[in-house]
C-alpha cells in the first residue's frame, strides 16, 4: 500500500488508513464490498475502503431523513455559520487534501489545490447566501391580502458525482444543499473514494464540534448498485448526478419516473472557434492548457477547435509545437515540474487507443501524438487529429482523453453551426476582437451552450456564475447565480387579513 509510504505522509495528515470505512451516517460503518484505490500515475494500491452494502446505504438514508428535521429548523444564518466553519476546515487542509486528490484522481497539484479552492470558494457563496436567502412579495389585486413567495428546503439530497472532480462536485452541491436547509446522501466515484473519506472527515469534524448530526452530510461509498438505490428512493427529494451522457439519461428517466426532481450534469463536446481576426498568441496559450491540461479529463475541455480557413494551418502548426513543448514534462502529478498527469484508469487508456485507431481508419490525420507512454500508469501524449469531416461521429463523441480534432471553417456562421450541431451543449468559446462577432456568439443566434466564453478557454469556470450545459449535458446548474433554488421547494402564499372572502379576477359566486 502506497499509504505505507513516507512520501505520501499526507494521507495520515488526513486520517486515513490502510484499511478504511466507507459509510458515513453519524456513525462510521460498512459492510459492503472492499474497493482498492489506485494511483493512476503506478498502478499501484494506495489503500482500501469498505463500500456500503445495500442495508448500510438504507441506514444512511434513514439517518439523514431524521437529521434534516433539527437541521432545517436551524435559521439559514446559523446554517451558512457551519458552512463557512467547513470552509475554515478545508483551508487548513488543503495541502494534503489536493495532495490526495492529484495522487488518486491524477490531475497535477496547482489543479487539484484549485479543485479545493473552488469548494472553499463555494462556502463563501454559500455563506453570503445565507443571509440573502430571497422571498418575493406581489402586489395581490384583492384588497386585505398579500401575495407571496416563499422558499423551504427540500429535505434529503442524493449526490452522484464523477472522478474527475472528486472534491469540487460534492462542495458545490454540499455547501449549497446545506444553506438552503437540506440534508445530503454523497455516493462519489468508486475509483476517488479516499476522497470521499478524507472530504467527510473535515466535514464531520466541524458537524461534530457544533453538536449537529453527522448524518447532515451522509456518505456511501459505493458503485452502480448504491448508485441506482438513490435515484430510485422516494427519499432523495433531488437527484444531482454529475457524471456521462448515458448514465445521467438513465438516472433523469428513473427519477422522473417518480416525479423527483433531478439535476444533470452530463458530457461535453466543446469547442473553441477561432476567428479570423483573432489574437493567436491568446489563443494558443488557452488551447493547450483547454485542451491537453488534466489530460482531456475535464467535462469542459475543449475536443474541437473549429479555425477560421486563414489562420488554420498557422493554428494547426503551431498547437503542434506547443503539444510538443509539453511531452517532457508528461508524469508524476504531485512533481511541480509536471504539466500533465495520466488517464485515470486502464480503460480511458484503452479508450484513448481505440479513438485513435477509429481515427486513423476514417482517414483522419494524427498531427501530433496519438501514442501510449511508455512507462508505469496510464500516460497518453496529447493529440491533435485532423483530416475528419466536421460531422463524423466521432467528432461527435465525447472521448475522455487529450484528443482534439481541428477543423476548418470558412467563416464564424459555418463555426457556429458546427459548434452547435454535437447533441452536447456545456462549452463553447469564440476567439475574436470583433465586437459584432461577440455578440452574434452571445445572442440568440450564436453558441447554444450553457457556458459560452470569450477569448478564454472552454474550462476553468468561476463559482459566481451558474454552471451547466443545455441538451445532452443535462440541463442543470449548479454554483452560482440563482443555482440555489435547486435546492428549495417554492410556495406561493396569499394571506387574507381583510376578514371577507373575495376571488381573484373579480369573480363573483353566489349572491
Ligand atoms: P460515469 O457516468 O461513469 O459515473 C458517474 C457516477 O455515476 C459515478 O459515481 C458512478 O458510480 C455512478 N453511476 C454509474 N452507473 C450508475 C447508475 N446506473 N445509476 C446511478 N449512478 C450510477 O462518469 P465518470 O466516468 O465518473 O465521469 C466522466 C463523465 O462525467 C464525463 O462524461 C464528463 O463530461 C462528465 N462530467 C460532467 C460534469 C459537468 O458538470 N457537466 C462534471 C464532471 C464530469
Amino acid at each position: 500500500f502506497l499509504i505505507e509510504d513516507p512520501k505520501y505522509s499526507f494521507l495520515k495528515e488526513l486520517g486515513l488508513k490502510e484499511k478504511n470505512v466507507g459509510v458515513f451516517n453519524g456513525k462510521w460503518e460498512a459492510n459492503g464490498p472492499v474497493i482498492q484505490s489506485y494511483s493512476p500515475a503506478n498502478g499501484k494500491i494506495i489503500a482500501e475502503v469498505q463500500a456500503a452494502s445495500p442495508a448500510d446505504y438504507e441506514a444512511c438514508a434513514v439517518a439523514a431523513q431524521e437529521a434534516w428535521h433539527s437541521w432545517a429548523e436551524l435559521p439559514a444564518p446559523s446554517r451558512g455559520e457551519i458552512v463557512r466553519q467547513i470552509g475554515d476546515a478545508l483551508r487548513e487542509k488543503l495541502q494534503p487534501l489536493g495532495q490526495l486528490v492529484s495522487l488518486e484522481m491524477g490531475k497535477i497539484l496547482p489543479e487539484a489545490l484549485g479543485e479545493v479552492v473552488e469548494y472553499i470558494h463555494v462556502c463563501d457563496l454559500a455563506l453570503g447566501l445565507s443571509r440573502t436567502l430571497p422571498g418575493t412579495i406581489f402586489p395581490s389585486e384583492r384588497p386585505g391580502h398579500v401575495l407571496l413567495e416563499k422558499w423551504n428546503p427540500l429535505g434529503a439530497v442524493g449526490i452522484i458525482t464523477a472522478f474527475n472532480f472528486p472534491v469540487a462536485v460534492f462542495g458545490w452541491n454540499s455547501a449549497l444543499a446545506m444553506v438552503c436547509g437540506d440534508v445530503s446522501v454523497w455516493k462519489p466515484s468508486d475509483t476517488t473514494p479516499l476522497t470521499a473519506v478524507a472530504v467527510t472527515r473535515i466535514v464531520e469534524s466541524v458537524l461534530e464540534k457544533n453538536n449537529i448530526p453527522g448524518a447532515v452530510a451522509a456518505l456511501c461509498v459505493g458503485g452502480k448498485d448504491i448508485g441506482e438505490k438513490i435515484v430510485k428512493d422516494e427519499r432523495m427529494k433531488l437527484v444531482s448526478f454529475t457524471g456521462s451522457t448515458a448514465v445521467g439519461q438513465q438516472v433523469g428517466v428513473e427519477v422522473q419516473r417518480r416525479f423527483g426532481r433531478h439535476l444533470l450534469e452530463l458530457g461535453g463536446n466543446n469547442a473553441i472557434i477561432v476567428n479570423a481576426d483573432a489574437n493567436l498568441d491568446l489563443l494558443l496559450n488557452a488551447a493547450l492548457f483547454a485542451c491537453a491540461g488534466t489530460a482531456g479529463q475535464r467535462c469542459t475541455t475543449t475536443r474541437r477547435l473549429l479555425i477560421h480557413k486563414k489562420v488554420y494551418s498557422e493554428v494547426v502548426s503551431r498547437l503542434s509545437k506547443a503539444f510538443a513543448g509539453v511531452v517532457s514534462r508528461i508524469g508524476d502529478p504531485l512533481l511541480s515540474e509536471t504539466l500533465i498527469g495520466p488517464l485515470h484508469t486502464p480503460a480511458a487508456l484503452e479508450g484513448y487507443k481505440k479513438t485513435v485507431a477509429e481515427a486513423v481508419k476514417q482517414g483522419g490525420k494524427i498531427e501530433f501524438g496519438g501514442k501510449v507512454i511508455e512507462r508505469e500508469g496510464y500516460f497518453v501524449e496529447p493529440t491533435i487529429i485532423t483530416g475528419l469531416p466536421h460531422d463524423s461521429p466521432l467528432v461527435k463523441t465525447e472521448t475522455f482523453a487529450p484528443i482534439v480534432y481541428c477543423i476548418e471553417i470558412p467563416d464564424l456562421d459555418t463555426g457556429i453551426k458546427y459548434n452547435n450541431e454535437v447533441e452536447q451543449g456545456l462549452s463553447s468559446s469564440v476567439f475574436t476582437e470583433n465586437l459584432g462577432d461577440i455578440f452574434k456568439w452571445i445572442g440568440p443566434h450564436g453558441s447554444d451552450c450553457g457556458i459560452v466564453n470569450v477569448n478564454i478557454p472552454t474550462n476553468g469556470a468561476e463559482v459566481g456564475g451558474a454552471f451547466g450545459g443545455e441538451k445532452a449535458t443535462g440541463g442543470g446548474r449548479e454554483c452560482g447565480s440563482d443555482s440555489w433554488k435547486n435546492y428549495m421547494r417554492r410556495s406561493t402564499v396569499t394571506i387574507n387579513y381583510s376578514g371577507t372572502i373575495k376571488l381573484a379576477q373579480n369573480i363573483k359566486f353566489g349572491d
